[in-house]
């Protein structure tokens, strides 16, 4: 089957290419993946797939059941583009002003449905179920939470699910992959100093929120420095200060906003307490008041390791062991995170990077790109990934 396997997935690549090119094309943002949608939904339709629309209000769910019994595995891509201006020179460019597929999710979406017509073609010698799940909105707004809830992993009950993400850090023709702990909570904090304003020469007759904020800002720096395991991992950024009108008027008040990044349940409610404790106690050593708030973000992303290491072996199997990279967790996130927290599974990498081809910028900058060879060798990645969890045996 080998050679064929190769033949059947690099011979879609054209057909994948002109997928990839339509979607980035017209680019949509979260929960508005109208049209992304509609071309996955026809696609499904086309290969004979069971479809479900509207699942988390844009997102499609495409089911194929095997001729025979088996275990049911699901593979998740995200639809959704980013609001920034694409930069890149090529014909293929976004059409819509200010809106960019500049995280490769629609690379993500063309993966999928190139899996989707591998197996669709070969139905027959298929044992087990075969879900899609397309997602919207994993830029933020907890797409996968919300497929989840409605139920996506039932109906048939997911066993095992597997998800992708195309990475400019790793040459193209390589897998990376996390055996436990992937990407980061993300969960984030306002902290506000409310003291009481006056003119900037009479500081006695005032409290100064300012110079609170400042004590705030130094002692949060301190939290992962002297609270946290220093073999566990922890990030608080303050991204945003804001107070103050002019030179010479001490505000009423001053409010920090910030980021919190951890990878185990313990570190994440630590940083949280502490947050509160500095903000609590840096007010009341100034005789001031503070405003508090918490908001959790996506889970840690954490990969179950039997389901990480099949991925690593099942595309070693492909691509030699050499090419499969085991890679240290990101303080990134991913809601990929809220399917793991139900089902086994492993959330992976594909390199996307080639420096020979000038591709070589980051996620979500203006010049983002791909080598279009990541589209068969995705599909052939996760075919490798499907074939060896079901047991189909066609490899
Ligand atoms: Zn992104
Ligand atoms: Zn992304």
């Amino acid at each position: 089957m080998e050679n064929s396997l190769g033949a059947k997935i690099s011979g879609m690549k054209d057909w994948l290419v002109s997928i990839r090119r339509t979607i980035h094309m017209n680019p949509e943002l979260m929960f508005e993946e109208e049209e992304t949608a509609r071309l996955v939904a026809e696609w499904l339709g086309k290969f004979g797939l069971q479809v479900q629309k509207g699942v988390a209000k844009t997102g499609v769910v495409g089911l194929l059941r095997g001729e025979k019994a088996g275990k049911t595995v699901a593979i998740r891509a995200d639809m959704d583009a980013l609001p920034l201006e694409e930069a890149n020179p090529f014909s293929y460019a976004s059409k819509v002003k200010g809106k960019m597929h500049a995280c490769g999710h629609d690379a993500h979406v063309t993966i999928l449905l190139g899996v989707a017509k591998f197996f669709a073609s070969i139905r027959q010698q298929v044992a087990g179920n075969i879900k899609w799940i397309f997602q919207p909105a994993e830029e933020g707004g907890g797409g996968a939470r919300i497929m989840v809830e409605e139920g996506v992993l039932e109906n048939p009950k997911v066993e095992a699910i597997f998800g992708a993400h195309v990475y400019p850090e790793i040459q193209i023709g390589k897998v990376g992959i996390n055996e436990r702990e992937g990407l980061a909570a993300t969960d984030r904090f306002i902290i506000k100093m409310i003291g009481k304003g006056g003119h900037g020469a009479y500081p006695h007759y005032s409290k100064d929120p300012i110079l609170a904020a400042g004590h705030v800002i130094t002692q949060i720096h301190s939290i992962v420095a002297r609270n946290i395991n220093p073999l566990d991992s922890a990030v608080v950024t303050i991204g945003k200060v804001s107070g103050g009108t002019a030179f010479n008027i001490i505000p009423d008040e001053v409010e920090l906003l910030g980021t919190v990044r951890s990878l185990i349940p313990a570190v994440r409610e630590e940083l949280k307490s502490r947050l509160e404790q500095v903000a609590r106690g840096v007010a009341g050593s100034f005789g001031m008041d503070y405003r508090w708030d918490f908001q959790y973000g996506y889970p840690a992303l954490v990969n179950d390791p039997q389901m990480s290491r099949l991925v690593a072996e099942a595309c070693a199997q492909g691509i030699g062991k050499g090419n499969v990279e085991f890679l240290k967790p990101s303080m990134g996130g991913e809601d990929f995170a809220y399917y793991l927290e139900k089902v086994p599974g492993a959330f992976f990498r594909l390199g996307c990077r080639n420096e020979a081809k000038g591709i070589i910028h980051p996620f979500h900058s203006s010049l983002f790109d791909i080598d279009e060879d990541v589209l068969p060798f995705g599909v052939e990645m996760f075919v490798r990934i499907i074939d060896e969890y079901l047991g189909l045996k066609l490899i």
